[in-house]
């Protein structure tokens, strides 16, 4: 009867701990466990690029990955560090980037390891670098009407990163305009109205997308001017969704 006894216990305990696991994290079947992420934050400092490394790495760190974060763009030269990373996270608005820098950066997603950014931090980096842009798969170029509120459409609900989620409302932030990649796989989308560009009206535009850079998998969200976009459940959702797919490249690959 006391080992009935104890396993029934033991089936409560599991039962209850699944509860408790779906209920306080969607996520909680990601693991980023023996993965290599390096995170990259500055630039432009209204994107408070600092905010944003700080939470995207207390979470990858719980996930279990190991975590690197740089405030330098040097780092992207160092070729025994960045051959270790799985996965770059850069949140760096404009400013610009040296011929090395760009190369080192370059050449690492092209050998496997992803490239995950939101908003300005990827989007809207090094505006002379063509090379980049053309990694990225698009670039910013206006958010008419500065920060409003809008909708955002899941147009993919098919793909992992955006499985079983419903189109948002989000409030008070940009609604990126953005020249677009075709090669982009997209996973959302947003529609501008007139009441600030009346000629863009009814014009649909990507907000999520993911594509590749020959080896390296590229995720990227168009929101995230200000760090409570986070907070949306989707959003960040779809964030650390996109970290765990576009992760997943080199371990895949072998
Ligand atoms: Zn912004």
């Amino acid at each position: 009867m006391n080992s009935l006894k104890s396993i029934l216990l033991l089936l409560l305990i599991i039962v209850g701990f699944n509860m408790i696991a779906q209920t306080s994290d969607p996520n909680e079947s990601i693991s980023l466990e023996n993965k290599h992420i390096l995170v990259v934050w500055g630039g432009w400092d209204g994107h408070q690029p600092d905010v944003f490394a700080k939470k995207i790495s207390k979470w990858a760190l719980k996930m279990g990955a190991n975590v690197i974060v740089s405030d330098s763009l040097g780092v992207y030269t160092n070729k025994d560090l960045m051959a270790k990373q799985d996965l770059i996270i850069q949140y760096w608005t404009m400013g610009t980037i040296t011929d090395e820098q760009s190369k080192g950066l370059i050449e690492t997603i092209k050998n496997g390891a992803g490239l995950v950014g939101c908003h300005g931090g990827i989007g809207d980096s090094f505006r002379n670098n063509t090379d980049y842009q053309y990694m990225v798969g698009g670039q910013w170029v206006t958010h008419p009407g500065g920060k409003i509120n809008y909708s955002v459409q899941i147009s993919n609900t098919g793909d992992p990163i955006t499985k079983d989620l419903k189109d948002f409302e989000i409030e008070n932030t940009e609604q990126y305009y953005m020249h677009v990649d075709p090669n982009v796989r997209v996973l959302a989308t947003t529609t501008f109205n007139a009441d600030h560009d009346a000629w863009i009206e009814g014009n649909t535009m990507p907000v999520v997308w993911k594509k590749t850079h020959k080896k390296g998998k590229v995720f990227y969200i168009s929101i995230g001017h200000n760090p409570e976009d986070f907070d949306h459940p989707a959003v960040w959702t779809m964030l650390t969704r996109g970290i765990d797919w576009a992760s997943n490249g080199k371990k895949q690959g072998h």
